[in-house]
């Protein structure tokens, strides 16, 4: 094969959907692959409807997502006289033309085909007028009116447009600026792409696209149109279905690698696996498993594979991708190994980033006020004496492993005649303020001695007091 050179073109005019990251990730999967080059290029031709903060917005949802690009970013806005030169170049061919019809009368002809119930199409006035470049003319692409364009798709098998039903596409506005269906073929002949990984909403262009190819006598790249991406009602995936912009999924405390496992099995299978590592995605990805059916979202799916991921982790590496999430809830300046036992005891219980920042709270600030319907419940008359007893028992400890601590508690129940929860939940309640937390023997070896002293007590004089 020749060198694959992929690329990913996104049009600036909002953030990174996911369906935008599902087509950055085949391609950058495709040329890990083959040891190839993935570029990015900044489709910026429409002035009007792109804008600078989203092109700063993609760049970093796909380093975010680790889809790092070899190349790049191009951006069309910086190549005009690139379109201007290819344009030269098919005028002179004889493979476009200039054209003179006004706006407002190519927009009413539009509406009349439409009124008649018809696919407005450009009649071809100009087409044979001989009209030269001047001020307010429009270049044309000749389009042959007979023939097939067929090609071989890389994912969805052979495909062909009768070219009677293409019009004479504009490649240069009047404004002199290149359309998308010219920008992108210039762009990917000069830039020797190999190989076009895009949604399948692209397909009507690609005949278009082709012609251009076959006028500049250029080789034609493989095209491979992926099936799009649909919410679970089958309709259009939109916010609707929970499906939100990539950086969305960062700030709700998803792995960059969850997002990427995930999208990489929306329309590509290896098997029946699920759960890949990124070497095993670069290994094994390849076109010829890609579907030809939409596929749909699920995100009870996406939390459930992040929440294998927050278990796989090892703990250290964890911790360091939560300090952010703890900051945003105000915890600061952690020591690294207190927040790795921290995680540990929490992880299998999350299935996110922010919940786990939420969960890991109690371990950093004072638990009070404790949450009311617990200490109601909990921090009673009754459980004072049973704290005293808890309290004394583990200023004894002689150490906090998860052997002295069953023991002692299961000791001081037999001693008091309580139930062991009746001595449990009292405790949790002074150490985390609500009823449901790790293993109490967890919470007591990370938060250590002291604290759980000084917390125990705490609890006591709440007791008093109410
Ligand atoms: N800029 C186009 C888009 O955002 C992509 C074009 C292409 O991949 O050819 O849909």
């Amino acid at each position: 094969m020749v060198q694959v050179r992929t690329r990913f073109s996104p049009s600036p005019t909002g953030a990174l959907h996911l369906g935008g990251a599902h087509t950055a990730l085949f391609n950058w999967l495709f040329s890990r692959h083959h040891g190839g080059v993935f570029i990015l290029r900044i489709e910026d031709t429409d002035k009007e409807r792109s804008q600078e903060k989203f092109v700063v917005e993609i760049q970093e949802s796909l380093q975010w997502l680790g889809l790092f690009w070899d190349e790049g970013p191009y951006r069309q806005s910086a190549r005009l006289s690139i379109y201007r030169e290819f344009a030269r170049r098919l005028y002179e061919a004889g493979a476009a033309y200039y054209c003179e019809c006004e706006p407002e009368d190519l927009e009413a002809r539009r509406q009349a085909a439409l009124a008649r119930g018809e696919k407005p199409r450009y009649e071809g006035r100009c087409r044979e007028r001989g009209l030269g470049p001047a001020p307010h003319r429009a270049l044309r692409f000749k389009t042959p009116q007979t023939g097939m364009t067929v090609w071989q798709d890389a994912i969805k098998g052979v495909i062909a447009f009768d070219n009677q039903e293409l019009d004479d596409l504009v490649l240069l506005r009047v404004d002199g600026l290149p359309t998308y269906n010219f920008a992108v073929v210039v762009d990917d002949i000069t830039m020797n792409i190999s190989h076009i990984i895009r949604g399948e909403d692209h397909i009507p262009n690609t005949p278009r696209q082709i012609l251009i190819y076959e006028a500049l006598g250029s080789p034609l790249p493989v095209f491979a149109h992926m099936p799009l991406m649909l919410g679970k009602d089958r309709g259009k995936l939109s916010k609707r279905h929970g499906a939100l912009p990539v950086l969305a999924y960062r700030e709700q405390g998803f792995l960059p690698h969850t997002i990427n496992n995930y999208l990489a099995r929306l329309g590509w299978s290896h098997g029946d696996q699920e759960l890949f590592t990124a070497e095993e995605l670069i290994r094994y990805f390849s076109l010829d498993q890609v579907g030809k059916s939409p596929s749909v979202f699920d995100q009870e799916k996406l939390l459930w594979m992040n929440s294998h991921y927050l278990k796989e982790m090892p703990c250290p590496d964890l911790a360091r991708i939560l300090v952010p999430y703890l900051a945003q809830i105000g915890i600061d300046s952690i020591a690294p190994d207190y927040l790795t036992q921290v995680v540990a005891t929490l992880r299998t219980r999350v299935k996110t980033l922010v919940e786990l920042a939420t969960a890991a709270r109690f371990y950093f600030v004072d638990p009070r006020p404790y949450e009311a319907k617990a200490a109601e419940k909990f921090l009673t008359p009754r459980a004072a004496p049973l704290l005293r007893e808890v309290m004394r028992a583990l200023a004894a400890a002689p150490d906090l492993s998860e052997a002295t601590l069953s023991r002692m508690l299961q000791e001081l129940a037999a001693q008091t005649g309580e139930k062991l929860v009746n001595l449990a939940q009292p405790v949790r309640v002074a150490l985390t303020g609500r009823t449901a937390s790790p293993s109490l023997t967890e919470v007591i070896a990370v938060l250590g001695k002291n604290e759980v002293l000084q917390r125990i007590e705490n609890a006591l004089h709440f007791i008093e007091k109410n």
